[in-house]
């Protein structure tokens, strides 16, 4: 039985304060972390303090990228040794506004997923095709290529522990949701991909999570899917009613 993982991406959102109000109102209200994972993925400025903040409660603390190199001169740029360092335990990476906007491709989504492991650090690897690809029935292949290029390389156990987040980039921040069975359809596909290059046990252990538009009104059937082993949310994960809801129905 997969646990479910519902994890709240607050893209460039937040400032400190705000952050931290957030995280007093949320952290003693969230489920056990034995029966969902909940995560709040914040922006680097505030991820330091919000770590202090979660200390043994059942809120993690994620990033929303970083760079593959352990230190160096890459001015602006965040390490996984650094986030480790302050406690960070998830990353997200290759995030389809970081493919579209700031270059990420499936070579360094790859790196960076080495990387994470490396650290300790859990990858929330995204997938997700476009509209056009939607329509020109592409999305099995563009979503098996992107799982197969950002996993490329690692061990069944690093695969078993990696979670995908499987988010349709014509869904996100659109209020379009994805039907249910199918989101399913295409999470059922990934496992499938991940089954061929690791085998099956690497495929029944790995979590698949959907994104786009998921908010508490459509999260319960997202979830209640065979292949849909939680969400990655933005816009309804900024408010601390809505993101308990969320995590709720992921018990
Ligand atoms: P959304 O964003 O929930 O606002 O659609 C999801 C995401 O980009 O992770």
């Amino acid at each position: 039985m997969r646990k479910q993982v519902i994890a709240g991406n607050w893209k460039m959102n937040k400032l400190l304060g705000e952050s931290e109000q957030f995280i007093d109102e949320v952290k003693g209200q969230v489920p056990s972390a034995d029966q969902v994972e909940s995560v709040v993925v914040a922006p680097f400025t505030a991820l330091h303090s919000l770590v202090q903040k979660t200390k043994g409660t059942d809120v993690k603390i994620g990033a929303q990228n970083m760079h593959f190199e352990e230190s160096g001169a890459f001015t602006g740029e965040v390490s996984p040794e650094m986030l480790k360092d302050i406690g960070v335990e998830y990353v997200v990476l290759g995030h389809s506004e970081r493919r579209e906007l700031f270059g990420e491709t499936d070579e360094t989504v790859n790196k960076k997923t080495h990387a994470a492991f490396k650290h300790g650090l859990t990858p929330i690897v995204c997938v997700g095709e476009s509209d056009e690809q939607r329509e020109n029935n592409e999305t099995f292949t563009v979503v098996e290529n992107q799982v197969k290029n950002a996993l490329e390389g690692l061990t069944t156990d690093q695969v078993k522990a990696t979670i995908i987040a499987y988010e349709p980039i014509w869904a996100i921040g659109t209020g379009k949701t994805a039907t249910a069975a199918d989101a399913n359809e295409v999470c059922a596909h990934v496992r499938q991909a991940v089954k061929e290059f690791a085998g099956e046990e690497a495929a029944e252990a790995v979590r698949i999570q959907y994104g786009g538009s998921v908010k508490p009104a459509n999260v319960e059937e997202l979830l209640g899917q065979s292949d849909i082993d939680g969400a990655l949310v933005g816009g309804a994960s900024l408010q601390p009613e809505s993101f308990l809801a969320l995590v709720e129905a992921g018990k």
